[in-house]
């Protein structure tokens, strides 16, 4: 099965995404934060990350910047979630290797189809 992390400083959108992905029996991993996230990578590999753009001691881009710098984590399909307001950080987001964006609120049938699609391009 497939496992995904999700990274959000809000246990609300964690625990609702992850309620989503399970449905479609994937597995989920969470953390609160980058450097949360950093950590449990460490032990725990994943094929897809979700992760917020707004979250203390690490954001998201950060987070994904660092993630990209790494040898294991080069290729791992990144999706960021976003609100309207953000558009002038999704630039910065995709300079820094996100892959995909997703909008907040989050619709489960355009986060399922955006994971799958990831996931399948792997
Ligand atoms: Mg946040």
């Amino acid at each position: 099965m497939r496992k995904i992390m999700i990274v959000d400083d809000s246990q609300t959108i964690r625990k609702l995404i992850s309620f989503i992905l399970k449905q479609k029996n994937f597995l989920t991993v969470e953390a609160e934060d980058g450097l949360d996230a950093i950590e449990k990578l460490s032990t725990t590999p994943v094929d897809l990350i979700i992760v917020d753009l707004n979250m203390p001691n690490m954001d998201g881009i950060e987070f994904v910047r660092t993630l990209r710098n790494n040898y294991y984590h080069m290729d791992v399909p990144i999706i960021m979630l976003t609100t309207t307001k953000d558009e002038d950080l999704r630039k910065d987001a995709l300079h820094a290797g996100v892959n995909l964006f997703l909008n907040k609120p989050i619709n489960p049938d355009v986060l399922i189809y955006k994971v799958e699609g990831l996931i399948k391009g792997v």
